[in-house]
């Protein structure tokens, strides 16, 4: 038996054989252009299969739309004209990309030039399959562990076969969005560089993300461990399931929001299924599918069924932050040297003014349905909250001329991303409903430390004082303006800074639905106040 040691995300527990996708696996010959079309398309109608299976067709049909571009017959005279022209299969595939991407991006209309996005998919497909990269790995027949490169955002929601027990990528790091989505769905995930190059790479292995190993070819007593350790993990969800329905209150009697943090509609089940509070974060950038964004009759359906799910309960919707390392429409406007500085969030919101307001007007409309709140990420002046304000109250005076109900107070929030919105928080605190600090890029911003770049995983210290100076100052600020401020980043999930946090005034926490529970018993057996054990039985 080896023990490897990573960066283990969350606490998921693993056992399986390992699959490396490395690449080079996928053959060991070189496929020829026709060979390489047939496997694109075998491969698409297993991912059409797949997506149907856990998704559900209409969301598949982008597969079965890409084995029609692929089957196109000017994509394939273009392919053909540029072999004729003596280009390697690589070469021929890359051009008719981006003559293709061109073409689709330049077009008017809002579904074909969303083409371009599977056109720029399929060529990575398809030099992906030239370059004989493994890819078919959708379908194990015995529970699996694999081992990739890099796992994407994108693939941590296609990755939904129940065989598919663990995720080992080569690159990533604990702040990037594919850790954060494979928390929130509990898929272990373990970031171990140079993960491929390790020997025994095809053998059974274990992996325990809480302690960041990797066993490879377990021995008996570590087999033991495992079931042990997985045994107890089933006692203690029962223990913690006899929370449910309790307060989320302090020893001393102060009630703490305790909210879950969604990426996808359909979690909204497991937010009740583990007894959140409300929602304190739904990153609706998500609906994005394919480069396509949901209309807002289809936006307006999927707030509403969501509220209407919830009850009571409050929905805060994130308005959507596209840009820097999550995707957006396309056409990107501009090549961006340093994305994560770029044209992002609520920048980006009013640089297509109209994707904010579709967006608005659908979240107004299905007000009505439920508890609806609205926040604006990467706020970083008063100027942008007054404006982003303003948007909103105009789409509310342009829906009641037309006659369409609008609740009339739509609590309204700042997300404090940028360690100048924690600096103006007193200012901000002024026009706004609550503050909830997104400690994932205000960390990125504020300690100048790229959250995608799986170098500096090991330069960035969460609970860093001056990453808790921030929270203390957006906090502080919240309470002098009679406002709360909550926490969504991925620090709301560490328990030992709970009390800290609540001491400093922090309200709300808004985490992982899997989080709510131990959270919930974490706050129970806190004191809001340093020092004032005397504060008990308030
Ligand atoms: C954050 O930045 O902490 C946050 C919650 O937003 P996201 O992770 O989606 O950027
Ligand atoms: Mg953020």
């Amino acid at each position: 038996m080896e023990i490897i040691k990573g960066v283990g995300i969350g606490d998921g527990l693993a056992k399986g054989k390992l699959i490396p996708l490395k690449k080079g696996t996928g053959g060991s010959h070189r496929l020829s252009l026709p060979d390489a079309l047939e496997k694109a398309k075998a491969l698409l109608d297993e991912l059409y299969q797949n997506a149907k299976k856990t998704v559900g067709e209409e969301k598949a049909e982008i597969f079965s739309i890409r084995k029609m571009l692929l089957e196109d017959e000017d994509y394939l005279n273009r392919l053909d004209e540029n072999v004729k022209k003596g280009l390697s299969p690589l070469m021929a595939v890359e051009e008719a990309g981006d003559h293709f991407f061109r073409f689709f991006s330049s077009l008017e209309d809002e579904y074909l030039s969303a083409r371009a996005f599977d056109i720029s998919e399929l060529t990575t497909l398809l030099t992906g399959i030239l370059k004989g990269e493994g890819f078919s790995f959708l379908t194990p027949t015995e529970d699996s562990i694999l081992v990739m490169e890099e796992l994407t955002a994108e693939q941590v929601f296609l990755l939904q076969d129940p065989k598919i027990t663990g995720v080992i990528s080569e690159k990533g790091n604990p702040n990037a969005h594919a850790s954060i989505l494979a928390a929130a769905r509990s898929l272990p995930l373990l970031l171990l560089p140079e993960a491929l190059s390790l020997n025994g790479l095809f053998g059974d292995a274990i992996l325990d993300c809480e302690k960041g190993s990797l066993f490879l070819s377990p021995d008996e007593e570590t087999l033991r461990a495992y079931e042990e350790k997985k045994a107890k993990r089933k006692i203690r969800k029962a223990v913690l399931q006899k929370l449910k329905g309790q307060a989320d209150k302090t020893k001393d009697g102060v009630e703490i929001k305790v909210y879950a943090n969604v990426n996808h509609p359909e979690e909204i089940d497991a937010v009740m299924e583990n007894d959140a509070k409300g929602v304190g974060l739904f990153r609706s950038e998500f609906l994005l599918q394919n480069g396509v964004l949901p209309k807002e009759e289809e936006q307006f359906l999927i707030y509403r069924s969501m509220l209407e799910k919830m009850k009571d309960r409050l929905l805060i919707v994130r308005t959507m932050d596209f840009g820097a390392d999550k995707c957006a429409p396309f056409p990107f406007p501009t090549e961006e040297r340093n994305p994560a500085l770029g044209l992002r969030g609520i920048r980006y919101s009013f640089t297509f003014p109209e994707i904010l307001t579709t967006q608005l007007r659908a979240l107004c409309r299905a007000s009505v349905y439920g508890n609806l709140g609205i926040m604006f990420p990467m706020v970083s002046s008063k100027g942008e909250l007054t404006e982003a304000k303003a948007r909103l109250q105009d789409v509310q005076k342009t829906l009641r001329k037309e006659n369409i109900p609008v609740k009339e107070h739509i609590l309204t929030g700042v997300m404090i991303e940028t360690p100048a919105a924690a600096l103006i928080s007193d200012v901000l605190a002024r026009d706004a409903d609550f503050f909830s600090i997104g400690t994932n890029d205000l960390t990125q911003y504020a300690l100048a430390a790229d959250r995608e770049n799986p170098s500096l995983a090991p330069f960035i210290t969460a609970d860093h004082p001056a990453i808790m100076r921030l929270i203390a100052l957006t906090a502080e600020n919240a309470r002098k303006a009679g406002i709360w401020a909550g926490i969504c980043g991925e620090l709301a999930k560490d328990l030992t800074l709970t009390e800290s946090l609540i001491q400093m005034g922090i309200r709300e926490f808004s985490l992982p639905p899997s989080m709510i529970l131990p959270m919930r018993e974490r706050i129970q057996n806190t004191i809001s106040v340093p020092g004032k054990e005397s504060y008990v039985s308030l």
